[in-house]
């Protein structure tokens, strides 16, 4: 599946906020938007136009589908099926986008960002239930258990995320077992639980032009 694979600093100054792409990196003061909080490129620091209601619906978009490394078409695919879901799109669409294999990853503390999380998934290191699971938008439900595989739980790189994540602590609706590089989903993500700065109705609005 496609990723944008070019420098991710840029994609959080143009959104002007850390978007957390980069693990460990985003929590000191080498984050570079802490020295350039300014959008990218020649005119970055200069005059800007004040944004209309499109541009500011366009923006939330964006940052959503960076926050997740997602390109137009899954995000699209992934919005459609949200929308043909019973409830609110909008918590529906942060919901599916909480419940993919990488995210989870990611939230359980077994990698130090969704990033690494997608790698760590395609390259076999989990299995969901038992079984190898390399497809990191495969989406999970409640029940489903998700542990490093034996075989990989000597990767430094595991090792490190789950020792900072012992630090950060986790999210409610996952249960984990750092110390049996395991977890679980124990309930479906609520919106008041996904604490990223994201104006879900934004995105609605959007596609519903
Ligand atoms: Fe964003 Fe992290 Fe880069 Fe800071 S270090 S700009 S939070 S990706």
């Amino acid at each position: 599946m496609a990723r944008y694979l070019g420098p991710v600093c840029r994609l959080c100054r143009r959104e002007g906020m850390k978007l957390f792409l980069k693990g460990d990196r985003c929590y000191t003061d080498k984050c570079a938007i802490e020295k350039r909080s300014y959008p990218p490129g020649v005119h970055g620091s200069g005059f800007r136009q004040k944004q209309s209601e499109f541009g500011n619906q366009l923006r939330e978009k964006q940052k959503v589908k960076r926050i997740y490394g997602m390109l137009e078409k899954q995000f699209r695919r992934i919005f459609t099926e949200a929308a043909r879901r019973r409830g609110m799109t909008g918590e529906k669409l942060l919901q599916l986008l909480e419940s993919r294999l990488d995210n989870v990853v990611y939230r359980m503390g077994f990698a130090s960002s969704r990033n690494e999380a997608r790698q760590l998934v395609r390259h076999g290191h989990f299995q969901v239930n038992g079984h190898k699971a390399n497809v990191p938008s495969m989406q999970l439900k409640v029940n489903d258990e998700i542990a490093v595989r034996e075989r990989s739980r000597k990767i430094q790189q595991i090792k490190n995320a789950i020792e900072a994540a012992r630090r950060k602590g986790t999210s409610g609706w996952i249960e984990i077992d750092p110390d049996n590089f395991k977890g679980k989903i124990v309930a479906e993500p609520k919106r008041d639980e996904i604490t990223l700065p994201i104006q879900e109705q934004q995105i609605v609005e959007l596609y519903s032009r």
